[in-house]
């Protein structure tokens, strides 16, 4: 596998125009380990008018074409799902397992799309379904789904292989062109993946990546009156800021957004399993998952029981070197996210919350060079605590109690987020009957709360999301539905 160290504008790797660049560092021990373009406003400008000027060239594809092309490049990262792994864990800090699952779920997504631009129909609608004189059947009326354009598809650092794939690859099964603007702290796989496309016969201009701060290139991307629709995935309160701005020009907008996800314990779950689910759920990638456990609400009579099991579990786990194979818990991605999560912790622990488990940065032998926070629990958080309203993306549960279904659905939905949340409970009408009342965009009954399935509907409600991902649905957010009537009157 091939790593550029340019950008990708036009079918050409290159500086940015002032030439100014920017390290990429290892959070598991800050060491550099690129240093690769720093794009600014003029370098957006040049790749979105070189995603116009391709728009031709992508029209003009069949969807024959797009899918082969998107079938080679999962072909290619196949060959290469080793170095792509290792990639992502230097560049982001995931353990070595979890990144060899992003490429594989990568694969998946790009053959998902694939087959999916070999479908993208329409519809025949019946005209003389209508009682006035333009409802007859001289009329016959069908619809078509078209390219919105050129898509701006703005990722996330956490997933930056498979969150980028899932704009990429529908966008263009679909037929658009697309600028990329991967996050500043995880550049390296979208430029892997570009040189791919690249390999795979893309023509050139179709697919772009400009590397740069998401205040000025993101910015770009969301505020030209060029760019038809943005796909966007990360923060909520950046999410809300394009969505306002992106409005200014009319354009399409998909937010795939934070999530404060609960996990509900009824009294007659399974509690072995609901431990097990809230410890992948909390801990898996450090807890920088939009879909992770964030907030554990226990029903009274299985408290004591969870939480020693819970503990128990939580002392196994290895935090350390992402590269280990036997590393559960790497670092956070850098200090500011540090910062966050102890000032969290500390606001949580002020208002009367108590520490079971971790409670602070790791600071001793190796995890000093990096970014490690201690896989924590916190017991006796109350919904009036910071921990319990806003995002912490790290490694942290809060426990809080309920005393009834009702007050369990009641706390679960207590935040701004609707992202993902699960029930355990045995009893499944009761799982479904609760699952309804809770408002987020998928609910697991006796599973965990940080899954996807790549070809199914994936995104939030309220401050969690606007659209939906799952290639299928992407292209569906990714066109625009045509209607067209011919009239056939002899
Ligand atoms: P982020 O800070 O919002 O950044 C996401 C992307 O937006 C980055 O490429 C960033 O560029 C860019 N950006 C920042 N400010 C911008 C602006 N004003 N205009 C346009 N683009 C801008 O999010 P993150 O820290 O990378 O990711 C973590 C967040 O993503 C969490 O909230 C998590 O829950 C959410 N997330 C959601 C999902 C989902 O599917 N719902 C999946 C994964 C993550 P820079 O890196 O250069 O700042």
């Amino acid at each position: 596998m091939q790593l550029p160290s340019r950008m990708y504008i036009d079918g050409a790797w290159v500086d940015a125009d002032d030439a100014a660049t920017m390290e990429v560092v290892n959070p598991a021990n800050h060491e550099v380990i690129a240093k690769v373009p720093k794009a600014g406003r003029s370098d957006a400008r040049r790749a979105i008018d070189s995603a116009v000027e391709a728009a031709g060239k992508a029209e003009s594809m069949t969807a024959y074409e797009r899918s082969k092309v998107l079938l080679k490049v999962a072909g290619l990262l196949e060959q290469s799902s080793e170095e792509m792994a290792r990639l992502i864990s230097n560049n982001v800090g995931k353990p070595i397992v979890d990144s060899e699952a992003e490429t594989a779920r990568g694969i998946l997504t790009l053959t998902f799309a694939a087959e999916e631009a070999k479908r993208i129909y329409g519809q025949t609608i019946p005209l003389d379904s209508h009682p006035f004189p333009s409802g007859n059947q001289n009329r016959l009326g069908f619809t078509i789904r078209e390219p919105v354009g050129v898509v701006g598809a703005i990722s996330p650092f956490n997933f930056p292989l498979n969150l980028l794939l899932h704009k990429v690859a529908p966008a263009l099964a679909a037929g658009n062109t697309v600028v990329v603007k991967p996050p500043s702290d995880g550049p390296l796989p979208a430029l892997a993946l570009a040189k791919m496309f690249e390999e795979a016969g893309l023509p050139g201009g179709i697919l772009n990546v400009v590397l740069g701060p998401g205040g000025e290139v993101g910015d770009e991307i969301v505020t030209s009156g060029k760019v038809n629709a943005v796909s966007f995935t990360g923060d909520s309160e950046t999410g809300r800021e394009i969505a306002e701005k992106a409005a200014r020009t009319n354009k399409k907008v998909i937010l795939e957004l934070g999530g404060h996800n609960p996990l509900i314990v009824l009294d007659d779950a399974k509690v072995v399993n609901a431990v097990s689910s809230a410890l992948a759920g909390t801990f898996s990638y450090a807890g920088q998952v939009c879909t992770a456990t964030r907030r554990i609400i226990l029903k009274e009579s299985v408290r004591e029981r969870f939480l020693t099991q819970f503990e128990e579990a939580v002392e196994t786990l290895k935090v350390g070197d992402p590269l280990d194979r036997s590393t559960s818990v790497g670092p956070v991605i850098n200090l500011r996210s540090l910062e966050k999560i102890d000032g969290l912790v500390k606001d949580a622990t002020d208002k009367g919350a108590r520490v079971r488990a971790g409670g602070s940065r790791l600071e001793y032998g190796e995890l000093a060079r990096g970014n490690f926070y201690a896989p924590t629990i916190l017991d006796g958080v109350s919904s009036k605590m910071e921990i319990a309203q806003k995002e912490v993306f790290g490694p942290v549960s809060a426990i809080m109690e309920a005393s009834s279904d009702d007050e369990a659905v009641e706390m679960a939905n207590s935040t701004i987020y609707g992202l993902q949340a699960s029930i355990y409970t045995t009893d499944l009408a009761r799982g479904i009957r609760l699952a309804k009342r809770v408002k987020a965009g998928a609910v697991m009954i006796n599973d965990r709360t940080n899954l996807r399935w790549d070809n199914a509907p994936f995104g939030g409600v309220k401050r969690s999301g606007m659209g939906r991902e799952g290639v299928s649905l992407a292209i569906g957010e990714l066109t625009e539905l045509k209607f067209i009537v011919a009239n056939i009157a002899a």
